[in-house]
Order: structure tokens, then C-alpha cells, then sequence
């Protein structure tokens, strides 16, 4: 029998390796997926009770309340407001809206797992250039890798997994050298730590530029992982393009309700914010003194450059009761999440326990 074949572009596919969970034992200290270590606010959780009472009726398609609320709270129409499933699902509707077959796609690696994926997978050819020694972004390289087949350039600031930002001098001189023709996104799921003065809102930059597109998530600072939901803001035309990409009802109603809560309780969640940035900051200066020579972060996770040990820090932290999960990149390093005042003194403890350093 000849089964149905899936498409070319799916052979050799990498796969999203979603952060490591416990398995039975003791609960893990979960630093594996830059989630947001506190419960959801009380009140965004009674939003979230009170729309499950109407999971009966289909959600608003188009996420009217939460876009109206978006477009206020940045000053922009709300034609310039796209809301998603999540920014990945954002992501992967824009690549679906403009890059196909014989397109190329331009990011760095290592950067977000995800980008790999949704380039494959839209039948475009992915163009990766290596991150600098630093773990910055090589934006002339990037930029020179621009070719006429190049449709989508992804900018990742902070950078998942390295944590630094791309300063905004160097995202309108990127913008300055790419053609008008190039959508470039700016993927920002974790600005709201970001505390690099170089880094000003991107946002103000879509005025003058109707090829940027800035991507931003529930899922991180607002922890709304689990709801999935995510916005992109960009040129009213590039968003009624993405606007058709998007998956009918995949945002919930209960996701928009929760959505909608945590922008109304924003001070409430940005003061978590500043205590994670706090730990960050406090976390990384122990670290480093204990010889670790950690990348400055602007995420809620740092970097360690173990390269060929990332497998095995990664097990050690494991191996540790209560497990530490971490997320390892083999033969790259290993990203650690901030977690919880607790849960970082478990970890840079452990840390300090290892025998080599990098
Ligand atoms: C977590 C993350 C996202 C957001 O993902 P959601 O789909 O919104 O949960 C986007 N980009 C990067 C780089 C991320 O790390």
C-alpha cells in the first residue's frame, strides 16, 4: 500500500524540543522555557473562570476587543494590529503571507527554534548567519545576505538563546540597508526585561517604516504561556496580509479575555517583571563570580557557551534533587530560565558544584 506522501520540505525536518518536564519524581525546578516562574494574577484567573462559562459559542474571530485595546495602548490604528495564537503561530502566518517556494528567509544562529521550522515548512530556504562571538546578531552579514529572492529577514531582540538585544541605532541602520521590499520582523517576546537604554521602542519605528514588523507575546512578562496568544504591529496592508493567514478562531476566547485582564492589571504584572529582572541581575552577579562567563542577558534566561559539555551541565543539573531542567543545545551551551528567588538559589547552588566553567 502506498500511504500518502507529506511534503518534500518535511524530510530532514528539525523538530521544536519543548522545554524538559519532571518525569514522576520529585517536582522539577522548571528552568527550561523562559516561563514566567509566578501563578497567573488572581484576577486574570477569574477572567479566565468567568469565559469558560461561554466556550459553547466560537471566540471572535478577528480578537476585536483585545486588538482595540493593543492599537490604544501603543497609539497606532487598529488596522495595525494582528493578533495570533501565540507569536510563533504570528510568525508562521507571516512567512505563510509572504515567502514560498524559491524565497529565502535571513536570521541568526543560533536564535529561536522555532524559525528553522516555519521557514521549512512555508517552502521557503532558510539563510542562517552565525551570531558574532558575543552572541550579538551579525547585522552586516545579514544584511549582505540579502538577495533578491530574500522576503522575510527575522531579527530576534533580546536573542533566544543568548539574550542580547539588538540596539535600536542598529535596527534602523539595518533597516537603512535592507530594500523597502524585505519584510524585516522584529521577533521581541522578551522586551519587557530588556533594561539596555540602547534599546528604545521599536514601535515608534513603524511610522517611518512600513517594511518592519514588531512581534510581541502574552507568553512571557504577562505569563500567558499556556493560553497562547501573541501580536504582531506593523503597516496596515502587511497585516491585512497576515490577517488572512491566520487560522480561523485559533485564538480562544478565553486566551482574548486573559489577554485583555492583563493588560488592564499591566503594573501589577511589570512589577513581577522588575522582581525577575531583579533575580536576573543578582543571579548572573553570582554566577559570574563564581567564574562562569555569562553573555549579558536582557531575557528572563541566561547563557552558558558549554559548547561539547552542554549535554552533560545539562544532566548534572538534572541529576540534582529536585531536578533542575535546563534547556541544552548540543555542542553549543546551555539556557537557563530565571526563575523564582528559590528556585535560583537551587540552581546557581548547583552551579557552583560543577567542577569545570566556561
Ligand atoms: C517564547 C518566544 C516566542 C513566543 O512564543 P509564543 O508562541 O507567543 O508563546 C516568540 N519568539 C521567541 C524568540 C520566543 O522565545
Amino acid at each position: 500500500m502506498t500511504l500518502p506522501e507529506p511534503r518534500k520540505a518535511l524530510s530532514g525536518m528539525p523538530r521544536y524540543v519543548p522545554g524538559a518536564r519532571g518525569d514522576g519524581g520529585p517536582p522539577p525546578i522548571k528552568l527550561s522555557s523562559n516561563e514566567n516562574p509566578f501563578d497567573p494574577l488572581p484576577s486574570v484567573v477569574d477572567t479566565i473562570s468567568r469565559a469558560a462559562a461561554s466556550v459553547n459559542r466560537y471566540p471572535d474571530m478577528f480578537s476585536g476587543d483585545l486588538t482595540e485595546a493593543l492599537a490604544r495602548r501603543y497609539g497606532l490604528k487598529e488596522d495595525r494590529v494582528v493578533v495570533g495564537a501565540g507569536s510563533v503561530s504570528v510568525l508562521g502566518h507571516v512567512l505563510q503571507a509572504f515567502a514560498g517556494e524559491g524565497d529565502e528567509v535571513v536570521y541568526a544562529w543560533r536564535s529561536f527554534e522555532a524559525y528553522p521550522i516555519l521557514v521549512r515548512l512555508s517552502g521557503a530556504t532558510p539563510v542562517e548567519i552565525p551570531l558574532l562571538e558575543c552572541g550579538c546578531h551579525e547585522l552586516d552579514g545579514m544584511a549582505d545576505a540579502v538577495t533578491d529572492r530574500t522576503k522575510v529577514v527575522f531579527l530576534c531582540s533580546p536573542n533566544n538563546p543568548t539574550g542580547l538585544p539588538i540596539t535600536t541605532k542598529e535596527i534602523k541602520s539595518f533597516l537603512k540597508r535592507v530594500p523597502d521590499r524585505v519584510l524585516v520582523v522584529v521577533d521581541e517576546a522578551y522586551i519587557e526585561f530588556n533594561r539596555d537604554p540602547l534599546v528604545l521602542d521599536s514601535v515608534a519605528l513603524l511610522a517611518r517604516h512600513p517594511n518592519l514588523l514588531v512581534a510581541r507575546t502574552f507568553s512571557k512578562a504577562y505569563g500567558l504561556a499556556g493560553l497562547r496568544i501573541g501580536y504582531a504591529l506593523g503597516n496596515p496592508e502587511i497585516v491585512a496580509a497576515i490577517r488572512v493567514c491566520v487560522t480561523p478562531f485559533s485564538v480562544s476566547g478565553i486566551a482574548q479575555a486573559a489577554a485583555l485582564a492583563s493588560l488592564e492589571a499591566e503594573a501589577e504584572l511589570f512589577a513581577r517583571v522588575e522582581t525577575i529582572v531583579g533575580e536576573r541581575g543578582r543571579v548572573l552577579g553570582e554566577v559570574r563570580g563564581q567564574g562562569w562567563c555569562i553573555p549579558q542577558t536582557q531575557g528572563n534566561f541566561f547563557w552558558i557557551g558549554a559548547l561539547d559539555e552542554a549535554a552533560a551541565l545539562a544532566g548534572c543539573l538534572k541529576s540534582e534533587v529536585p531536578p533542575i531542567l535546563v534547556r541544552p543545545f548540543a555542542g553549543e551551551g546551555v539556557r537557563v530560565t530565571i526563575g523564582s528567588p528559590q528556585e535560583n538559589d537551587r540552581m546557581t547552588a548547583a552551579l557552583a558544584a560543577y567542577p569545570s566553567r566556561f
